[in-house]
């Protein structure tokens, strides 16, 4: 295992696990100690070296993380069910993992053949900032959101004062919320894949800054937020849809959005939009403003979440 720099920081060569089982004292040898192994066997003759280390290893009830012996297989049992503190924690789906296969993904990135203008050759980049969005070759969605999340949690701690401010309203602390601190968080929404798994993410990032201005807990705050986060972008995207839809033919964002093909992918801009045959069709029905407004209201008047259940309901009974 050895670590080698990249684009960025340092990455670790080949993932082979460290071997922390117990060995018997031979292992020592490895480190130049055979001498002293030997010259302790001569000095004691009355031990045997077959007799005296051979129980170490399989049989013996002994912890392979911290070496405790025990009096017997139970007693090691017991240990083992209360979970040995030396034993190695997984690291599969943590966020040191997550990063670490970042960067190998950026790593790889930067090896693949690179695109010449004359004689100039392009770098090949993993992700670009793209107004304010960042799009990735992996077209996981999953980092844009994060980014902006860090984003506006910096801006969430600098109100601090606001959030602890007894003199102020909590209907004045939540509008704050929303335009000091929501506005950072969903610049660029319209381009994010509001999957399933980035709405938890969302839920609970909401949770964890409302709880702090509520006094809630953060559960309270995930299951019935005092700000629902999900349904707000969720009603922007759809009345910013509307809107494409009226621009003129020639408009680049409603050409973007006429290549949507059904079945849309999960979490597409278009995830709400009222039942339709094609993109065309639902074009003509965006025609009247006050009509699509009747929808985009609807979506607001709905609990989203019970919604959520139902559709799921419907997929299992399908
Ligand atoms: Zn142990």
């Amino acid at each position: 295992m050895e670590w080698k720099e990249v684009e960025g920081g340092w990455t670790r060569t080949g993932d082979v696990e460290e071997d922390r089982t117990w060995k018997p004292i031979h292992h020592l040898a490895g480190f130049g100690a055979q001498d002293s192994i030997d010259r302790f066997w001569a000095e004691h003759p009355e031990l045997n070296p077959e007799r005296n280390i051979a129980g170490f290893g399989s049989d013996e009830p002994r912890c392979q993380w911290c070496c405790k012996l025990f009096k017997n297989s139970h007693g090691m049992k017991i240990h083992l069910g209360r979970g040995c503190r030396h034993k190695p924690v997984s690291k599969k789906g943590s966020q040191t993992e997550r990063k670490i296969r970042r960067r190998k993904r950026v790593a790889a990135q930067a090896r693949l053949p690179k695109v010449r203008i004359g004689a100039a050759e392009l770098k090949n980049h993993f992700d670009s900032l793209l107004l304010g969005h960042s799009v990735e070759a992996g077209g996981e969605g999953t980092h844009a959101v994060e980014i902006r999340g860090a984003q506006a949690k910096s801006t969430f701690g600098k109100l601090m004062h606001l959030w602890d401010n007894d003199d102020l309203w909590l209907k004045t602390k939540l509008l704050l919320y929303q335009s000091g601190v929501l506005s950072v968080l969903t610049y660029g929404q319209e381009a994010w894949q509001l999957t399933e798994k980035i709405m938890t993410m969302l839920r609970g990032w909401n949770a964890r800054c409302l709880a702090r201005i509520t006094g809630r807990t953060v559960r309270e705050e995930t299951v019935d937020p005092t700000f629902d986060l999900i349904k707000s972008i969720r009603v922007r995207r759809l009345r910013w849809v509307g809107h494409v839809l009226r621009k003129p033919e020639a408009s680049l964002d409603r050409k973007a959005l006429f290549t949507y093909k059904r079945p849309y992918p999960e979490g597409s801009v278009l995830m709400d939009v009222p039942p339709h045959g094609d993109i065309q069709e639902l074009a003509t029905q965006a025609k009247s403003r006050e009509k699509w407004n009747v929808i985009v209201n609807q979506l607001n008047c709905q609990n989203l979440e019970c919604r959520r259940s139902e559709t799921r309901g419907e997929e299992d009974a399908s």
